[in-house]
């Protein structure tokens, strides 16, 4: 018998039905969820490995050797990405955003960012294009992203103490060269830069002053991110989340803040600057403050397929249409079809103590989905 680690794959991966072409979504007109939400925003998984095992997303004890990741050819390739890219910028989406897993793991990365670069809105404009990072190849890569038509990127850093960090990422890589990586970012050119911050109580909230210290007047967007019962893996406790009241609490114990309006509607992170002139920092309040009501945001699964909800438990299989006989126009209509009967809204169903919907063992994994 196999010693593969035994994860309910069938069911964490398993299949939402795609409504029929001949359905009764029209083929025109502005595209809505079931709710009223559009569509802006696609946040595209490029690879499930990463080379870090943060406790919160990729816990070494279940992402180990014996974790059986994706084979290469049920990725979706570089052309299908773009395809898929192009029929959801018809659709309305206006931003991309790559992930992961460790996006920059993906081999020749930048050949996507050039092909994605090239796609245009109805309206005739470039997409907002970015990237989310762990920042480990950054040093190595920013020049060749810039280049390829990355126009920002975030870099994932839980802290600054060289020791906590290396637990945190669990495979030992010092937080000096993530640093390196975000310098040389700038260097090139891709900013702003935003710098996503997660905070698990107990483990690194004595790092939240020491970061903002750190990048207050660099230009740079620290953002903190509450810990979220994301996958089935992460052994997620309430306990462990520290609400972004209170790290607001903690930061204005030593700077006086100012709240902004939100720049965009369906904006994730609040906003506030620091009263001095210091720069803007955001707090992520996925936990405590659900922000579903205005969420535009879909995500596509490494092997292409179609997730709703970050806590959704079903994807549509889009590769399926892809490498089948479905031209452009099919694929916008299964889109529109599948947009449209979405009701998702996880975050809000568990702030008001319903999440029966969704069992966590039966959760997709972050770095398969994307953050
Ligand atoms: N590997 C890249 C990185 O770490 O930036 C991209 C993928 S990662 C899944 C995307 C984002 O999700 C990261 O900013 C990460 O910190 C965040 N994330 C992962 N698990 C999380 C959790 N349980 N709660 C909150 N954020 C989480
Ligand atoms: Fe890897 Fe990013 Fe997940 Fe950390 S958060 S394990 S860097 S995918
Ligand atoms: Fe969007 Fe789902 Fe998160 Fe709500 S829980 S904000 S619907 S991804």
């Amino acid at each position: 018998m196999s010693d593969a680690k035994v994860i309910p794959i069938a069911d964490q991966r398993g299949l939402l039905a795609i409504p029929s072409a001949a359905g009764p979504t029209p083929e025109h007109g502005p595209l809505l969820d079931a709710l009223g939400r559009p569509l802006r925003d696609l946040r595209i998984s490029v690879t499930d490995r990463c080379n870090f095992r943060c406790s919160y997303c990729m816990p070494k004890e279940v992402f180990d050797k014996h974790y059986e990741f994706l084979p290469h050819a049920d990725l979706l390739s570089f052309e299908e990405i773009t395809r898929l890219a192009r029929v959801f910028a018809a659709q309305g989406v206006q931003k991309l955003r790559l992930t992961g897993g460790e996006p920059l793991l993906r081999r020749h990365i930048e050949t996507l960012i050039e092909m994605l670069a090239q796609l245009r809105t109805p309206e005739g404009l470039p997409l907002d294009l970015t990237l989310t990072t762990n920042g480990s190849l950054l040093k190595k890569k920013a020049q060749a992203l810039k280049d390829a038509g990355l126009q920002r990127i975030t870099v994932s850093l839980d802290g600054l103490d060289d020791a906590q960090f290396q637990r945190m990422n669990d495979v030992g890589f010092p937080v000096g060269e993530v640093l390196d990586g975000i310098a040389a970012a700038q260097a090139v050119g891709l900013g702003p830069i935003k710098v996503n911050m997660v905070v698990k109580r107990g483990t690194n909230e004595d790092q939240i002053l020491p970061m903002a210290r750190h990048f207050r007047g660099t230009g740079i967007i620290l953002r903190f991110i509450e810990y979220m019962d994301v996958g089935a893996s992460n052994g997620w406790q309430m306990a462990e989340v520290l609400p972004s009241r209170e790290v607001l609490a903690l930061l204005q114990s030593e700077f006086p803040m100012q709240a902004l309006e939100a720049s965009a509607p369906g904006e994730t992170a609040e906003r506030w600057t620091y009263a001095d002139g210091g720069g803007e920092i955001g707090l992520i309040s996925s936990v405590s403050k659900a922000f579903c009501g205005d969420c535009n945001r879909a995500r596509l699964s490494t092997e292409g397929r179609l997730f709703m909800c970050l806590f959704a438990h079903q994807g549509a299989d889009l590769r399926g249409l892809l490498r089948g006989s479905a031209d452009d126009s099919a694929l916008g209509q299964a889109l529109r079809g599948l947009w449209s009967q979405r009701t998702d809204r996880y975050s809000q169903l568990r702030s008001s103590g319903q999440t029966e919907g969704t069992p966590a063992q039966r959760r997709v994994e972050m770095h398969y989905i994307g953050g």
